[in-house]
């Protein structure tokens, strides 16, 4: 029997109309490392409830034709933006320090975030004609309601900053810190280039490496730079582009 070879996943979040011209940038930057059938879309239905998809017929027949293209279509949250503060002390510190107030089902009840993912899926799948592949929470952030939540829904993806699972079956399908880069601030911006430079040698023991970028990364040239270079690390430590659902299927066939 022979090893599957790594396989780096990548990611592009964020994807709303009012992203529009970022999301383009990101895709003419990647799809020719890549492909766009080894890119994950990660879909806000209304981000921060000023971009509905609805009111942006044109940005749907762009979305209908990455998926129809390959591009795997993920649910990203509702609108991006949190409207609950967390109970916990953990997850207050969480919410101020790992996003700027969009850990949207980070508080969230299971039956408002049962709602909220069933709402989106049902739109972004009469948008594209297609099923979409899974759920990835704003931030990657998840509440206890939200973690039930995904199982309920029926979402067989879901990942955060060190996991990518199936929340039907509870299997976890990989294991590493994903690598993003943060441009809000000089300092996160100074930390996470400081980040994407290690990684590679950090994720060469994982059959998995994540990529994932923002809209706001195409607003820094030394970012835009930092993810060709990575990429091409990742890749030259002989990972295959690959695609999310084939971690399902893997783990289907091993279970099988
Ligand atoms: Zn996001």
């Amino acid at each position: 029997m022979t090893t599957p070879a790594p396989l780096l996943l990548t990611s592009i979040h964020d994807v709303s109309p009012r992203f529009e011209g970022e999301i383009d940038a990101l895709l003419d930057r990647l799809v020719p490392v890549t492909s766009i059938q080894n890119l994950a879309m990660l879909v806000v239905p209304n981000f921060w409830d000023a971009a509905p998809l609805h009111k942006s017929p044109a940005f749907c027949r762009k979305l209908r034709d990455w998926s129809a293209r390959g591009a795997e279509i993920f649910l990203h949250g509702w609108h991006h933006r949190a409207e609950h503060l967390p109970q916990s002390r953990f997850d207050r510190f969480r919410a101020k320090h790992l996003t700027a107030g969009e850990g949207e089902f980070l508080a969230i009840g299971q039956e408002s975030a049962v709602r909220k993912m069933r709402d989106g899926r049902k739109l972004i799948e009469d948008i594209i004609g297609n099923p979409v592949s899974g759920f990835i929470a704003p931030a990657w952030l998840y509440g206890t309601g939200a973690q039930e939540a995904l199982a309920e829904a029926g979402f067989t993806l879901a990942e955060d900053h060190m996991h990518v699972w199936n929340p039907v079956s509870g299997a976890t399908l990989a294991t590493g810190p994903v690598v993003t880069w943060a441009s809000r601030s000089t300092l996160r911006t100074a930390s996470s280039l400081a980040f994407a430079r290690v990684a590679p040698a950090i994720l060469s023991r994982y059959p998995v490496a994540r990529i994932a970028v923002h809209p706001g990364d195409v607003s820094k040239p030394s970012i835009l730079s930092s993810i060709d270079h990575c990429m091409s690390r990742l890749l030259r430590q002989g990972r295959v582009p690959g695609r999310y659902s084939e971690l399902v299927a893997d783990s289907q066939g091993l279970a099988a």
